[in-house]
């Protein structure tokens, strides 16, 4: 459990893994690919113990858990585990026929330890995924869960160690002072997901050591939605990645933007989509989600007078419940458009048309993710030139970040870097420029000093050959 903070046992953490990393424990392919292999033992071995505790922490439905959570990081895994010999070969690059004979390439190496700190949203998943890429790419790594997610961290920091090399792999739990305390430490790369606010702190704390960072933030993802696509199913889809998770999903739809008459007919489709997942009652259905703390529930609850209600709007103290909600006629300046919602809240915002809808959005922070409706490929090309965001998807929200060849990150203020399959081997190697030339012939002499008028004359034309 989160008994914080435990500043005393802290300190020789990152020293032992410092040493597990110099002493080469970390380099081999073997040890990568057992280390990813023992994760998925333990996610398969434990996986009732796992969901239960998505379950008590977020009121997770075990197979919402198991698509969203463990199975995303096994496919991580698999991914991984079937491509990293290629992915970790070194790549041969031309060298300009000024210098040869002679030979170039570039190989990755691994950073050192890295420090991966999680929210509790996707508690698992944004701890595990991470951590996947790290070991894969030779590095030792510190994990630090979210105490907000008391559960799941308990049930990872039990188990990390039973699977994982502790040479190499720790765990370690706490809330705020504990963060800032591991913040002090030189780590070789923090990855880094939650808020933007949070962001700002860990990549203050990073400039000291000169760390890099990525950063996986958020922001307020929008929906377009014009006419010329079903609604009836566009309301399904937008309602699935809304209301997943009690809409507490980095990438879930925000809100909806559409013209009048297109938020006029499409409203009625979501109010029956809703009812249709969630069985007609969201309350009794186990397939819907809770809101994961006092705090969050009362940040949560001031934002259902922002317009009108069309669906939900009920809540439960006891228990944070809030229904699933559609929030009509909703003001460009209302409350519940001045802050990323992160919870199960859909404000529906009217628009004139494209122009308008491209012109809010670009009026905002670059969103981690952007999704349209449109079978326009107009409309298409202008939403891909026109925004900035970290992901487009046309169609379905959400379902890019399962695609391990697509990189997963933010811009601007939805985040910095990105991961997911070979990107996550990029972000935690160092690409290492290596150069071979041999001795002899001393083809270089022709550069070396002093600088004759021949030796100028012949450097001239090399250069306007080769340049
Ligand atoms: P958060 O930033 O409050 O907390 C995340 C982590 O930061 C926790 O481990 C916490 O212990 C630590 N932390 C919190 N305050 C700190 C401080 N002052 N100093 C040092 N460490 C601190 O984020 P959250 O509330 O857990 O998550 C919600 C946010 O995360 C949302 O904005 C959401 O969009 C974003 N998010 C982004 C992604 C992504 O992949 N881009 C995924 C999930 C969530």
């Amino acid at each position: 459990m989160t008994s914080e903070p435990i500043i005393a046992p802290l300190t020789p953490v990152v020293p032992v893994l410092r040493s597990g990393f110099d002493e080469g424990v970390t380099r081999s392919l073997r040890w990568r690919t057992a280390q990813l292999t023992a994760m998925r033992r333990m996610l398969d071995e434990n996986s009732a113990a796992l969901e239960d505790a998505l379950f008590t922490d977020l009121g997770k439905n075990p197979t919402e858990a198991a698509l969203t959570e463990l199975n995303v990081v096994i496919a991580e895994i698999q991914h991984t585990l079937k491509h990293l010999r290629g992915w970790l070969r070194p790549t041969r690059v031309p060298v300009p026929l000024a210098l040869a004979p002679a030979s170039a390439s570039t190989m990755l190496e691994p950073l050192g330890v890295v420090l991966v700190i999680a929210p509790w949203n996707y508690p698992l998943q944004l701890l595990l995924q991470p951590a996947v890429g790290a070991l894969a790419a030779g590095n030792a790594v510190l994990l630090k869960p979210s105490e907000l997610a008391p559960a799941t961290s308990a049930a990872l920091a039990e188990l990390v160690p039973q699977y994982l090399d502790d040479r190499a792999v720790a765990v370690v739990e706490g809330g705020v002072e504990v963060t800032t305390q591991l913040l002090a430490e030189r780590f070789d790369h923090i990855f880094y997901t939650g808020s933007t606010a949070v962001g700002r702190i860990v990549m203050t704390a990073a400039a000291k050591h000169l760390t890099p960072v990525t950063l996986e933030l958020g922001g307020k993802t929008p929906v377009y939605v014009d006419d010329t696509v079903d609604l009836a199913a566009a309301a399904k889809r937008i309602a699935w990645g809304k209301f997943l998770n009690a809409g507490q999903t980095c990438v879930a739809p925000d809100y909806l933007l559409a013209t009048r008459e297109v938020a006029a007919r499409l409203v009625p489709h979501l109010v029956a989509a809703v009812a249709e997942l969630y069985e007609g009652d969201p309350r009794s259905s186990s397939s819907y989600g809770r809101i994961v703390n006092d705090r969050q529930y009362a940040r949560l609850k001031g934002l259902l007078d922002s317009g009108t209600v069309v669906t939900g709007g009920r809540t439960d103290d006891r228990t944070r419940y809030m229904a699933p909600t559609v929030l009509a006629d909703v003001a460009r300046d209302a409350p519940v458009m001045q802050q990323e919602i992160f919870g199960p809240i859909l404000p529906v915002v009217t628009v004139s048309g494209l122009d308008d809808a491209i012109g809010f959005i670009r009026a905002g922070e670059k969103p981690l993710a952007l999704y349209a409706f449109t079978e326009s490929a107009v409309a298409q090309r202008r939403i891909l030139t026109e925004t900035s965001s970290g992901a487009v998807g046309f169609g379905a929200p959400m379902i890019h970040l399962t695609v391990p060849g697509l990189p997963f990150g933010g811009v601007g203020e939805s985040g910095l870097g990105a991961y997911h399959g070979r990107r996550s081997i990029e972000t935690f190697s160092h690409e290492k420029a290596v150069m071979r030339k041999g001795l002899t012939p001393d083809t270089l002499k022709l550069v070396y000093p002093p600088y004759t008028e021949r030796k100028d004359g012949f450097v001239r034309g090399l250069l306007r050959r080769f340049s």
